[in-house]
């Protein structure tokens, strides 16, 4: 089924996004407003709104995002460490409904920070 949010955009390449890696499962691009100076996002190519919607039929698209994170996250010279977050719904303040990980890092062990905290 065809979705129009934004991430599905990305996916159909009908927005443009700076790329880390692509397969038949997952994406995964920069923040286009970076909160570190690295930040990027992995997404399933099948669109789920956020983990209230997730079940166990995505079980290995979430685990390959999982997996996937600490190679990335190498790759993008992460050797240290970085944070990974994964907003729900208003409360976890999610701007995008199409379920993303965040993966933060950066040089910088103090510029760690998340919207409000
Ligand atoms: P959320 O608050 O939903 O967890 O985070 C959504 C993230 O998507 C935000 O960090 C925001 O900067 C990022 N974002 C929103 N629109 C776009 C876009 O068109 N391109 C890219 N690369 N990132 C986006
Ligand atoms: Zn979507």
């Amino acid at each position: 089924m065809k979705h129009d949010c934004i991430f599905c955009r990305i996916i159909r390449g009908e927005i443009p996004s700076r790329k880390v890696y692509e397969d038949d499962d997952i994406l995964a691009f920069h923040d286009i407003n970076p909160a570190t100076p690295v930040h990027f996002l992995i997404i399933p190519k099948v669109h789920v709104e956020n983990l209230y919607d997730a079940d166990m039929g995505h079980q290995a698209v979430l685990g390959k995002i999982l997996g996937m994170a600490g190679e990335l996250a190498r790759q993008q010279g992460l050797d240290d460490g970085f944070r990974t977050v994964i907003n729900t719904g208003r409360v976890g303040r999610q701007e995008v409904y199409h379920l993303h990980l965040h993966v933060l890092g950066g040089p910088d062990p103090l510029n760690l920070g998340l919207k409000g905290a």
